[in-house]
């Protein structure tokens, strides 16, 4: 069976869980765990995601204060254009040293302490830590932070034009584009129209 910590999200921690008030920085990249998204948008198995923050030690366990960035592919909303761009995103995830079932009802206030290196707009989760707190293990926390930062609604640009909705053309390589007639049935009408004085010029 392979080891934890051969895992390639594995990143260790001994030298900080030994006591509280040490920081252990973390500048690397990590392969994308898989099931990030679909094939319209996600983030590519195997894919770079750069972990950049600390790992800094409470009482009862660590805490990740990081930056993660993954590459997003996504198809603009509107203009359906391919995306591919790096999207980041602020994390904060508590490796408590006991199981969290076994830290219930302690009440030893880390939530406080985490709530305020958290800050707003982050998520905060908690991980299990490996082989007796030696290593702490990225990949269920890569997964779950970029599957929830994926855009809902991605755009090429704020003010993307989409496409015309009456022949798809992209109204952001002509802004001027229009079609004269606006309903379906006077444009055939008009072409009938127009068929009919071709036929009489001739
Ligand atoms: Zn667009
Ligand atoms: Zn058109």
């Amino acid at each position: 069976m392979a080891r934890s910590e051969d895992s390639p999200w594995a990143v260790s921690v001994a030298q900080v869980a030994s006591r509280a008030g040490q920081s252990k920085p973390v500048d690397s990249d990590f392969p994308a765990p898989g099931g990030i998204g679909d094939e319209v948008i996600g983030v590519e198995e195997g894919a770079p995601v750069h972990v950049a923050g600390s790992f800094d030690s409470i009482v009862d366990g660590l805490v990740l204060t990081a930056r993660v960035t993954a590459p997003v592919h996504a198809e603009c909303t509107r203009c359906l254009k391919p995306l591919r761009r790096d999207w980041g995103v602020d994390v904060t995830a508590f490796f408590p040293y006991e199981s969290p079932a076994a830290d219930a009802g302690k009440g030893r206030g880390r939530d406080e302490e985490v709530e305020i290196i958290a800050g707003e707009e982050e998520s905060e989760d908690t991980y299990p830590l490996l082989a007796n707190g030696a290593f702490a293990d990225l990949e269920a926390l890569l997964r779950d932070t970029l599957v929830e930062a994926l855009p809902l609604q991605p755009l090429c640009r704020e003010d993307c034009r989409g496409l015309c909705s009456q022949c798809g053309a992209d109204l952001n390589e002509d802004p001027d584009h229009h079609h004269d007639v606006t309903d379906i049935r006077f444009a055939a009408l008009a072409g009938l129209k127009a068929q009919l004085e071709a036929e009489q010029r001739d």
